[in-house]
């Protein structure tokens, strides 16, 4: 029986892909500075602790096969541009002691969870449904100090790899949502916000959209990522690829399609002073579809309800 740890396990991507481990027979240890919100964690051992300590790292990082690295202080674009100088700092310290710790105790397969803010603002100014090749994002220009830490760390990864052997995946996501994801409180992501929004409008009510709504993104249903870590995690492949849908949506339109599918009439406000991040984002899946003959499949229609009817639930419950 292989065993992996999993950083990031009470967050909404660790703790599905520790399920989705859990399904092909792995012995999981689970890390987090605090257990899942929604359900149980389904690893054999949770550990609790913070990873910007080095003693901690060198303390769990141990003793495994593969070593999947999702843990972050992160959030939607509500977050991620109010709370620069936290995310850099936070982060820099967990993914440099995460490697660090690896490296000594001999945990050699590893995957480390990337982003699409790694991309640079000049070739997303634009408003049309332009597809980042992973080769855009150099030379380097990313929105916020969220990107440029995921992008230090995509060439500290690079580094590790070359100078001692260790096999490091690197998938860039892209908006990854499905149910038991953020859905309030601030660190929410866009898609989430909208399913919220439109579960406690009435119908015919008003429901904000952050920005003009013509702003564009593709999202990935939580289940094609967890496929795609596994699969790139499979590979010899150790640069950056592509983990998303490339089939984008505007703003507008996707909080239309949640509508449809709470079958509410809403209409649409704007609130351009928020955040509202890039005008275009959508994944060029190239190179993904090359490595391994396989990409995002699920509709956005068929995620969206599932994650609209958990959403739904959640908030009729408070
Ligand atoms: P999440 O916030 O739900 O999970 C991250 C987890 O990391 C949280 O449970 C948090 O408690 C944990 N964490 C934070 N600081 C820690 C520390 N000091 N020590 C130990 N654990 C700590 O986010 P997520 O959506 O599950 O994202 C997982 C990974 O994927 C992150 O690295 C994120 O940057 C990346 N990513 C996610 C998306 C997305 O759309 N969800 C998109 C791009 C990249």
């Amino acid at each position: 029986m292989k065993t992996a740890i999993v950083t990031g396990a009470g967050g909404f991507i660790g703790s599905h892909f520790i399920q989705f481990l859990k399904s092909k027979n792995y012995h999981v240890i689970g890390i987090d500075t605090h257990a899942p919100e929604f359900s149980k964690s389904v690893a054999d051992r949770f550990i609790t602790a913070d990873l910007r300590k080095e003693s901690n790292t060198r303390r769990f990082i141990k003793g495994a096969h593969e070593l999947y690295m999702f843990a972050a202080d992160m959030g939607g674009a509500g977050y991620i541009y109010s709370s620069r100088a936290n995310i850099a700092k936070n982060n820099v310290l967990i993914n440099t002691n995460t490697l660090e710790a690896a490296r000594t105790n001999g945990v050699r397969n590893i995957f480390f969870a990337s982003t699409a803010c790694v991309y640079p603002l000049s070739k997303q100014h634009v408003l049309s449904s332009y597809a980042l090749k992973e080769d855009d994002a150099l030379p380097a220009e990313p929105d916020s100090m969220y990107g440029w830490e995921k992008l230090f760390t995509e060439q500290l990864c690079a580094s590790y790899s070359q100078e001692y052997k260790l096999r490091i995946h690197i998938g860039r996501f892209h908006n990854v949502y499905g149910p038991e994801c953020t859905y309030d409180g601030g660190k929410e992501k866009s898609s989430a916000a909208l399913c919220r929004k439109i579960a406690l409008a009435k119908n015919g009510g008003e429901v904000e959209v952050w920005g003009d709504g013509k702003q564009i993104r593709s999202y990935c249903y939580i289940d094609d990522c967890c496929e795609g870590i596994f699969r790139l995690t499979n590979t010899t492949y150790l640069r950056p690829v592509n983990l998303g849908s490339s089939k984008s949506i505007s703003l507008d339109e996707l909080a239309l399609l949640i509508s449809k599918i709470a079958k509410k009439t809403i209409i649409l406000s704007h609130e351009r002073s928020a955040p509202q991040g890039v005008r275009a984002r959508n994944s060029d899946n190239t190179l993904i579809k090359k490595l391994l003959g396989w990409e995002p499949k699920t509709s956005l229609e068929t995620g969206l309800k599932r994650t609209y009817a958990w959403i739904e639930r959640r908030v009729g419950k408070k």
